[in-house]
């Protein structure tokens, strides 16, 4: 290779190497109690910007203090590249200050506040898929996946009127006057408000992700949902049943999970593979005991000090580790080859559980050597007591889908299980687009017997 060529190489991957740092930097944790509203509001909407949930010019949030200010994000300024200085204060008595304009949509956050003392933040924004029942005048059914109608409440829906007007604040203000805490605004988007910024985009989040799966799920068949009845066991789960340990120690082989879980579940986040509201990750710590992410702690941010430690049957006192801990604690200690464990909502995936279809990897040579067979599992199958995923993964299978509930997956360390679970979404999403085009071509037998011989120490191993 020439000199310059070396040069150029040597300065690209240092340019590589500061954009990584870069993007971590900012991945920073939502803390609604003690960060300023200016930064919580930039950090988020960094976030739903990122996912494309936002464009350039479109969507707003807004803080209120406790003293009354409202903070909120500016008019017309691109939302890919806001800055703290750039949020706008409007005091209790009007005078706004800050170097732009408010949000032209303040009108209806505003009367929002004004009508609901408990909403203390509010998103709104035009989410491609929340648009897409906005323009067909349909509010999305929560009830296709487990927490979600817990999380978002009953959806309202407010009619269309003038943007910035006087009188979309009133439709939008009678909307959340009767109870609700997030609404499709017809021919619009949605608004969603929280008890802080963390509960805002949590439902906000979590919406989204519902009816981006419906639209999938449609284009795999009939979505399914859950009946209450359903709904209300899955609330109820006893995530609280084991007894605590006296003594607590954190060595560092133990603190070095900590961090790992974390990073994947940030990184599960950051990929689209994870929402705040949802999804366990576990890790192998010494023989049968193990680290778990808690319940009840946004995924975004969670933090090495909320994991928890299963140490000889017992929890570390004062946390709530996962609903799904009896589950983990069954699969390491029934599989002495399983060092890691990830349960999550993966929007392609999810799609095949709401839609209950079969998941197909036959695709392409990658998704049947990491995954083989991926079962469809019936919603209770994961709750605490139940065998039939035990005996799945007694019997050789690495991943499988809980209908309306969750993909997980397993693995020898969680990179391994997370390269699978980014493999399955993959496969899951060209299943999904490839319906446009035409029916899936499976590989056939003799090309699965070629990679059986050519991938054998790759291939997880069936037991029966
Ligand atoms: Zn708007």
């Amino acid at each position: 290779m020439a000199y310059t060529d070396r040069c150029r190489n040597f300065v690209r991957s240092l340019v590589r190497e500061q954009f990584i740092k870069k993007i971590r930097t900012m991945n920073e944790y939502l803390n609604s109690a003690l960060q300023h509203p200016r930064d919580q509001i930039v950090l988020v909407i960094r976030r739903i910007y990122k996912h494309g949930h936002t464009t350039t010019s479109g969507g707003n949030i807004s803080i209120l203090d406790e003293n009354g200010d409202i903070w909120v994000t500016p008019s017309a300024v691109d939302k890919g590249s806001l800055q703290p200085s750039d949020i706008i204060c409007v005091k209790k008595d009007g005078t706004v200050t800050g170097k732009h304009k408010p949000s032209s949509e303040f009108p209806f956050h505003k009367a929002i506040y004004e009508e609901r003392p408990d909403i203390k933040a509010i998103i709104h924004a035009h989410p491609p898929a929340l648009v897409s029942f906005s323009i067909v005048r349909k509010i999305p059914d929560t009830d296709v996946i487990s927490q979600a109608e817990h999380i978002c409440g009953p959806i309202g829906y407010a009619s269309y009127e003038l943007p910035g007007s006087d009188a979309l604040g009133v439709v939008i203000a009678r909307e959340f006057q009767k109870g609700h805490m997030a609404i499709i605004m017809e021919n619009h988007g949605t608004v969603t408000g929280g008890t802080d910024l963390t509960d805002a985009f949590q439902r906000f989040e979590t919406l989204e992700f519902c009816a981006r799966t419906i639209l999938n799920a449609n284009i795999l068949g009939t979505p399914g949902s859950l009946t209450s009845r359903q709904i209300g066991i899955f609330e109820s789960q006893v995530f609280n049943y084991l007894p605590e340990m006296e003594d607590v120690s954190y060595p560092s082989d133990e603190r070095e999970r900590r961090s790992e879980i974390c990073r994947i579940v940030h990184r599960a986040c950051d990929q689209g593979l994870m929402i705040s509201s949802y999804g366990t990750v576990s890790c192998r710590w010494r023989e049968n005991d193990f680290l778990i992410t808690p319940t009840n702690v946004a995924r975004w941010d969670l933090k090495p000090e909320d994991i928890v430690q299963i140490r000889g049957g017992k929890k570390e006192p004062g946390k709530l580790p996962s609903r799904s801990t009896w589950l983990h604690q069954e699969i390491y200690r029934q599989n002495p080859q399983i060092n890691s464990i990830i349960l999550t909502q993966a929007p392609y995936l999810m799609a095949f559980g709401v839609a209950r279809v079969n998941f197909d990897v036959r695709t392409i040579p990658e998704s049947w050597i990491f995954l083989q067979d991926v079962p469809s599992m019936p919603f209770g199958t994961h709750f605490k007591g139940e065998t039939a995923i035990l005996d799945q993964v007694a019997s050789g299978i690495t991943a499988l889908i809980v209908q309306n509930d969750s993909f997980i997956v397993t693995g020898q360390n969680l990179l391994h299980a997370f390269d699978r679970l980014e493999v399955a979404e993959f496969s899951a999403k060209s299943l999904i687009m490839s319906k446009s085009v035409g029916e899936l071509k499976p590989i056939n037998e003799q090309q699965l017997d070629d990679l059986r011989v050519a991938f054998k120490k790759m291939i997880p191993e069936r037991k029966r």
